[in-house]
């Protein structure tokens, strides 16, 4: 049925070499899961990473990209050029697109579109925020996300979409959501698809957690029924870290 997915989210970390040096570490890792591996590099190393894992169980990944094919849009990325290189897939609403680039609901309606029109596959991101859950809306806002950026869709998108549901009280703070926190809102995505597809299209998507994953913590949150993997970001830039978490499968 649905996939597990471990995605690595190096974010604006590394350089050229420190880029080199993380990849040949991964090289020398064994997989021992049955999950799906990715990692997602910066731009200008993202061309390296694709030559650098080609024969490799990994996936590179991009961190975003724009809506347009090509033109006046200066600093930015199409889909064409990260499949010109090999890049399949991309992650998109990450909540700190979000929050530092204004990137809303309708925008990222727009992104989805782009990179579902090119036979992307896309990783939604979407997560409320500390305030949201102290007032027990994070199901409202949640939902809201969702619905927003990816209820216009015909159920067949739903083949080349994974979800991340990322708190962003989660995220690089060092406080994780608990792994009943997190199947709680996993179930809750669940049924929101279900709602609206379906079934099959819901018990098909698989659905990751991210905000602060460890290799120690990430066993119990991936035993969870409607938990199909994470999204890494700070522990996925040691290459040992990061396959412990992979291997937590
Ligand atoms: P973190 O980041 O693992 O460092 O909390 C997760 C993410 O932002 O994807």
């Amino acid at each position: 049925m649905r996939k597990n997915i471990v995605a690595g989210n190096w974010k604006m970390n590394n350089d050229l070499a420190q880029t080199e040096s993380l990849l040949n570490d991964l090289k020398n890792q064994e997989a021992t899961s049955n999950a799906e591996i990715m990692v997602a590099p910066t731009y200008t190393n993202l061309y390296q990473a694709s030559q650098a894992l080609k024969e490799s169980k990994i996936e590179v990944v991009a961190q975003n990209m724009h809506f347009a094919e090509n033109g006046a849009y200066t600093g930015e990325i199409s889909a064409s050029m990260l499949q010109s290189i090999g890049v399949k897939t991309v992650i998109l609403g990450h909540s700190e697109r979000r929050e530092y680039f204004n990137e809303t609901d309708e925008l990222l309606a727009k992104k989805v579109d782009a990179a579902l029109a090119k036979g992307m596959r896309v990783i939604f991101c979407f997560g409320e925020e500390l305030a949201d859950r102290k007032a027990g809306n994070e199901e409202t806002v949640v939902g809201n996300q969702i619905k927003n950026a990816l209820f216009h869709l015909g159920a067949a998108a739903f083949q080349n979409i994974v979800l991340a549901y990322e708190p962003v009280w989660a995220i690089g703070t060092g406080e994780t959501a608990s792994p009943e926190q997190a199947q709680d809102m996993h179930a809750f995505i669940r049924k929101t698809l279900a709602d609206k597809y379906g079934n099959d299209v819901a018990d098909g998507v698989s659905i990751l957690y991210g905000g602060s994953v460890k290799p120690a913590n990430a066993e119990e949150i991936f035993s969870k029924p409607d938990v199909d993997g994470g999204l890494i970001g700070g522990a996925s830039l040691k290459a040992e870290d990061f396959f412990a978490i992979v291997n937590a499968f």
